[in-house]
């Protein structure tokens, strides 16, 4: 496109202003084309600061064409210094049309404009921006659809805190102005409610046998709906919203925990019974921490490459046996026993070993260093930026909110609003990660500090810790170890520094290898 000289568009402009009865008052000309950001061009900083300084005139600022307005790298730059000349009671028009349909900014505003209704998007603005749910979440409202099994939705004036009214199961939470609190349910729920936690926290029911129970009893479903599933049941178990607290994004790291929101259902010590039990089921399952067998999941056979699983108790003995040869039988493995203290012995020696060194701190600041790594730093600067930005983005948004109150029109307000939202949802992800982040650093701290304290604490240690603790421990030192038959052997692969993230780095390993000494069956 061949670009107009400035006199053509002065005279453009001047032509403009006659045709429509605009008086000129003052030309802004900005001759270079290299800023790109409404900071880098004076000339149209002083066209912002005029608008501002006579915002209680109406003046109408000419544009040659969108083009020149804009010569942002940023299109929604444009669009948010149109909307904050809007507001400061200065309109802007485009002279010249040749922007229409070539998917220059002013078609593509015009073309998104359309789709935006201002009221449905501030109610989204509320409902869905993650944020919003968040400072929802911990000023006590509820902000999911539902209300769990037990519990109501009662609406709540957010000014006063007062209960206007008790939603119906099915109606939607959205209500303009108004927020959602829990309230106490049906009674014949929360009598459900506590027999199933007190079913599965005293009289050792299992999920199996409750769900049947219910179905059974024709109870019906939280949602009113089909049958009872084990799933339901111990989802319900595993709420702590029965504990009178808001839960949000649990597990990621992200956690907003808010306590006292709403009325507890389940005392604490059943509850948390319950939890031990659940608790105590899934690693069960997974044939993990509840067994004594300290090896559990780190033992390879091999001859067939699969692991070993505790095999019982023989003359007050516990030994492993090899998965292949249990699961698959002869064809895959022999089906020799291995005494689980022969394998284990050296495992315990060889930590107790590594802590007593004299520079075991050091070790250990290693193996922090190792996973948090040399990225932290940059890593937090970044954060920092995206904060920085945020906040930005944040300050602007209510300054285009507040400027539909001052008669901005709305579509051109919404418009940046959400192009502002759509980085906002961006920028929350860098921050999730950060916090996450964070959260992994205080774990790796905590762990650091138990693995320094450990020699001063060996001895107690080992007389006290459960089997759980005893296998995370193993964790630290141990990658894996591989068990043979013939001839009877195992070699042990050692992390060189403890290993903290197995996921994320695993130090270098020291391999072991030391001859077993099987008796015959
Ligand atoms: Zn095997």
């Amino acid at each position: 496109m061949q670009e107009a000289s400035l006199e053509d568009q002065r005279k453009a402009i001047r032509q403009y202003a006659a045709d429509n009865n605009f008086s000129l008052v003052r030309e802004f000309c900005d001759d270079a084309i290299s800023g790109k950001t409404a900071e880098d061009r004076p000339s149209f900083q002083s066209v912002v600061d005029f608008a501002r300084t006579n915002k209680n005139e109406p003046y109408t600022l000419l544009v040659y064409d969108v083009t020149r307005f804009g010569r942002f790298e940023n299109p929604k730059e444009a669009t948010y210094w149109e909307v904050e000349l809007e507001k400061n009671n200065m309109s802007v028009h485009y002279v010249t049309e040749g922007f229409n349909n070539d998917g220059s900014l002013g078609s593509y505003i015009t073309k998104v404009v359309k789709d935006a209704e201002a009221s449905e998007y501030i109610k989204k603005l509320s409902k869905t921006t993650s944020r919003g749910i968040r400072s929802a979440a911990e000023r006590g409202y509820w902000t999911r659809a539902l209300a769990p099994y037990g519990y109501s939705r009662a609406v709540v004036e957010p000014s006063t805190n007062s209960i206007e009214h008790v939603l119906k199961k099915d109606e939607a939470n959205a209500i303009k102005g108004k927020r959602i609190k829990l309230v106490r349910g049906s009674e014949t729920e929360i009598e459900i409610l506590r027999e199933i936690f007190h079913m599965y926290a005293d009289r050792e029911q299992g999920l199996s046998s409750i769900t049947n129970y219910l179905n059974h009893n024709h109870i019906p479903t939280p949602s009113g709906k089909g049958h009872w599933h084990k799933a339901g049941v111990r989802n319900i178990l595993r709420n702590q919203t029965y504990l009178g607290m808001t839960v949000l994004y649990e597990g990621s790291g992200d956690e907003v925990v808010v306590e006292g929101t709403h009325e507890r259902l389940i005392d604490e010590s059943t509850f948390n019974r319950a939890q031990r039990r659940l608790h105590e089921a899934s690693f069960a399952t997974r044939g993990g921490y509840t067994t004594q067998y300290l090896l559990t999941a780190l033992l390879e056979c091999g001859h067939c490459g699969y692991t070993l699983h505790g095999a019982g108790v023989k003359n007050g003995k516990l030994y492993y046996k090899c998965n292949g040869y249990s699961n698959r039988g002869k064809e895959v493995c022999h089906s020799p026993i291995y005494p689980a203290e022969l394998l284990e012995t050296p495992v315990i020696e060889n930590i107790e070993e590594q802590i007593s060194s004299a520079n075991w701190p050091s070790i250990v600041q290693q193996s922090i260093d190792l996973v948090i790594g040399r990225s932290s730093r940059e890593h937090s600067s970044k954060t920092q930026e995206a904060q920085q930005q945020y906040e930005k983005n944040k300050r602007r948004v209510e300054n285009l909110l507040a400027s539909i109150a001052d008669g901005v029109p709305r579509k051109t307000a919404i418009h940046a609003i959400q192009r502002i939202e759509r980085e906002q949802e961006d920028l929350e992800k860098i921050l999730r990660n950060a916090d996450t982040e964070t959260h992994a650093r205080s774990t790796y701290e905590h762990q650091a500090r138990f693995l320094t304290e450990l020699p001063q604490n060996w001895t107690t240690y080992l007389a006290q810790a459960t089997p759980q603790e005893e296998k995370r421990l193993v964790r630290f030192f141990l990658q894996k170890a591989t068990v043979n038959y013939a001839p009877p052997n195992i070699t042990y692969n050692f992390y060189s520094t403890p290993c903290i993230d197995r996921k994320n780095t695993e130090p270098p390993i020291t391999q072991i290898k030391k001859k077993l000494k099987l008796r015959r069956k």
